[in-house]
């Protein structure tokens, strides 16, 4: 059998190499620690953590990246499992021993009789006699394969930063002062023009958020991401209020063509736009609002927003330096690269967030490799699993392509809806707010492990 190539070996590789090669392909990984280092990376070891030692709530019965974990115990992940090997205390989350883990996990991979590893920086697009490449280097990948990918991929559809703008749940936001509303009216592709949601603040409401704004706490850029070439300057929005007092009302925050319903006499001083961020309506991008402030502030400040009061965030702003791909442009649903289909990616590059996200593409694309490798057909998990939402978010569930995709971790608002769910409690009172909010989320975790099962046993 011909091996499979893997080029990186972190979080996304080292998973990818072990599905492939516990599937019997022989596979070759090519990883440039070793010789080459990165900006954050401290060892030469497999699967390094770079920052958290933490792979977040490992609860599979209410929290979105525990059902994760779960489906990944489930299909013999070795992330997952080595890290309960190498577990360390942190309440009910899975937070491990750094070094024990990644040199456990390095060890397993050197001992696998199909893997083979190679201490390389692959510096272009692999050879054409590498005929199945998964490509898994992650938000660090180094600059002269970016580039390679870069002008392959054209300008726009690979990102060397992203700019993230915060995404809040739709349930939580307070449809009695915003309203759906298109600037001008203006029809969408699909005729719509009632596209975004606009959350109107009056001059002193305007005033008083310019100032939380310009004093909220901020992180700073690492001097290596100021030395990153492409920062494009998508500027924060905090740097923009301190340019001027009105320079957001002449940007993200501009009222005109907007008439709000709720109060159709009263000219709002400011808008905030909401953009629809999944193909569910579940979640929504608070628009040009990319920000560099600390989460606490965040939420506080954007909360000061009227219909925003009671927001819950499926992900806060912030700008980092990272290289990720265009992927629902550019990716088909085996995670093959559309135009060179022997070009596979995973991790963080594909445009999701966090160790677990990342291992997980790699645990598909590791087994999607093998399978047609091997002659078979694989499909993605079902959208109902936590896998599957997250596969079916960057290869095609996410609306808009390039305008406004960003890295996503996994949560629940990239779950189809579920109406089977416990609507009162045991004594036969009706859930409301926080509480249907458990159940809900509940039914969707159990869904999903069952689920996950039917498509292992497949
Ligand atoms: P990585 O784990 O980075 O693996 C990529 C591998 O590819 C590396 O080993 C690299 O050396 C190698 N490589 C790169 N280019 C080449 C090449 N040309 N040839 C050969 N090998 C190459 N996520 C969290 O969940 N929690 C956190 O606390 C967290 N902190 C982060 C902090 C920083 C500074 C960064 C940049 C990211 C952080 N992330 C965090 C996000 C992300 O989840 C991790 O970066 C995760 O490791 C991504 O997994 P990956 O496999 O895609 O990439």
């Amino acid at each position: 059998i011909k091996p499979i190539h893997i080029v990186g070996g972190g979080m996304a590789g080292s998973e990818a190499t072990w599905q492939a090669a516990n599937a019997g392909v022989p596979v070759i990984l090519h990883e440039m620690r070793g010789v080459k280092g990165t900006d954050a990376h401290q060892t030469d070891k497999l699967a390094e953590l770079v920052c958290s030692n933490s792979f977040r709530s490992d609860d599979h019965t209410s929290n979105a990246v525990g059902v994760l974990h779960e489906e990944m115990r489930r299909a013999n992940g070795l992330i997952i499992s080595t890290a309960a090997e190498h577990q360390v205390p942190a309440g009910s989350a899975l937070a491990v021993d750094r070094e024990g883990f990644a040199e456990a996990v390095t060890a397993k991979l050197e001992a696998h009789p199909n893997v083979t590893i190679v201490r390389e920086e692959i510096t272009g697009i692999p050879p054409e006699d590498w005929d199945s490449v998964i490509i898994a280097t992650g938000p660090l990948t180094s600059i002269a394969l970016a580039e390679a990918i870069h002008a392959h991929t054209g300008e726009d559809d690979l990102a060397f930063f992203d700019a993230i703008a915060p995404i809040v749940y739709f349930d939580s936001i307070d449809m009695n002062k915003a309203w759906r509303q298109s600037r001008y009216d203006k029809p969408g592709p699909g005729g719509d023009t009632a596209a975004y949601i606009n959350c109107p603040l009056s001059e002193e409401q305007y005033n008083a958020f310019i100032d939380a704004l310009i004093a909220g706490e901020k992180t700073e850029f690492r001097d290596w991401e100021k030395d990153t070439p492409y920062f494009e300057g998508c500027l924060p929005i905090e740097v923009m209020a301190e340019r001027g007092r009105e320079t957001l009302r002449f940007g993200p925050m501009k009222p005109v063509g907007l008439t709000n319903p709720h109060q159709p006499d009263v000219k709002a001083h400011a808008i905030v736009q909401l953009r629809q961020d999944n193909a569910l309506g579940t979640l929504w991008n608070m628009v040009g609002f990319q920000t560099k402030l600390k989460y606490g502030a965040q939420t506080d400040i954007f909360r000061m927003i009227p219909g925003l009061e009671k927001a819950e965030f499926a992900r806060l702003g912030g700008i980092h330096r990272n290289t990720f791909l265009n992927s629902p442009k550019l990716l088909d649903a085996q995670l093959r690269m559309k135009s060179m289909p022997r070009l596979r990616f995973a991790g963080q590059v594909t445009g999701v967030e966090g160790y677990v996200e990342s291992a997980a593409m790699g645990l598909l694309a590791g087994r999607f490799a093998a399978a047609e490798r091997l002659g078979r057909t694989l499909d993605a998990p079902p959208p109902t699993t936590a896998l599957g939402a997250l596969v079916t978010h960057i290869t095609g569930g996410h609306l808009e392509g390039k305008q406004t995709f960003q890295p996503m971790n996994v949560n629940f608002g990239l779950f189809p809806d579920i109406e089977d769910f416990p609507k009162k409690d045991e004594n036969g009172k009706r859930l409301r707010g926080k509480a249907k909010g458990r159940a809900k989320k509940g039914a969707q975790a159990a869904r999903a492990l069952q689920d996950i099962d039917g498509w292992l046993a497949a």
